[in-house]
């Protein structure tokens, strides 16, 4: 079975900013998707913020095993409803990947529950990106580091909790380190956060990072079958017959509390 992603961009500075319509004239996320379509193992869509519900419907979710997220200056105009359902499918199992300044979006921060905030510097310094575990799938081809010619800085403390790995760490030039590959598990879903990738450098181009990202949406993948939520407030009947002991907040066959 083919691999589904629905690659999301908010699709703002690619329209009004001359550098980056110079780097990605079709948009951040048509470049991530052509990359991505390179991989036999994977067929992609496109969805951006301009859409009617931000061209993540229902419908779309429900057939996408893979969601990655690039949003920088229109989170706020993410609506609530369609980040509720974003959070169902992860929850489900759907994959998200997190890409850049996407460490800011609705979706993140749901899915994490904490700030998300870190240090940042625009200087187009290089970044040198370290595999912390070249055994992880999504560190397959990379060699013991590479580099970002010229990059965003972001530095520590980068205030979210602590991963369930940390694949890659980042050294920059003006001396700060970031935690740049971050993997999580969400209910039955797989989260990846990847830093590099800002909008007025051309690192979506960048080979290193397209393995990265290709090898993060294999990872992310679904394995076997999606959890729902299946809470109907009814009280469950023991597997093994017992007698009521003690007092009850609930009365027969009330439902309980969400
Ligand atoms: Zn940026």
């Amino acid at each position: 079975m083919p691999i589904r992603v629905t690659v999301w961009g908010e699709n703002v500075h690619d329209q009004e900013n001359d550098v980056v319509k110079g780097i990605y004239p079709n948009g951040m996320h048509n470049t991530i998707a052509d990359f991505l379509r390179k991989d036999p193992e994977i067929i992609c869509k496109t969805a951006i913020l301009q859409q009617e519900e931000h061209g993540l419907t229902e419908e779309i979710l429900e057939a996408t095993d893979v969601l990655t997220w690039w949003g920088h200056c229109a989170h706020k105009q993410v609506v609530d409803e369609v980040v509720n359902r974003v959070q169902q499918r992860i929850l489900q199992g759907m994959g998200l990947i997190v890409l850049h300044s996407g460490h800011f979006s609705k979706i993140f921060g749901k899915m994490l529950g904490t700030t998300c905030s870190l240090q940042w510097r625009e200087a187009g310094e290089t970044e040198r990106v370290w595999v912390c575990n070249p055994g992880h799938p999504i560190t397959k081809g990379i060699k013991r580091y590479f580099e970002v010619p010229q990059s965003e800085m972001y530095g520590e403390p980068f205030q979210v909790p602590t991963p369930e790995e940390n694949i890659f760490i980042s050294w920059f030039e003006g001396g700060e380190v970031f935690r740049s590959g971050l993997t999580y598990k969400r209910g039955n879903g797989k989260i990846f956060y990847f830093s590099p990738g800002h909008e007025t450098y051309p690192i979506y181009h960048q080979e290193d990072i397209q393995m990265v990202i290709t090898n993060a949406v294999k990872w992310c993948r679904p394995e076997g079958d999606n959890w729902f939520d299946k809470f109907d407030g009814k009280p469950t009947d023991p597997v093994i017959k017992i007698d009521i002991k003690g007092p009850r907040l609930h009365g027969d066959g009330q439902s309980g509390l969400r």
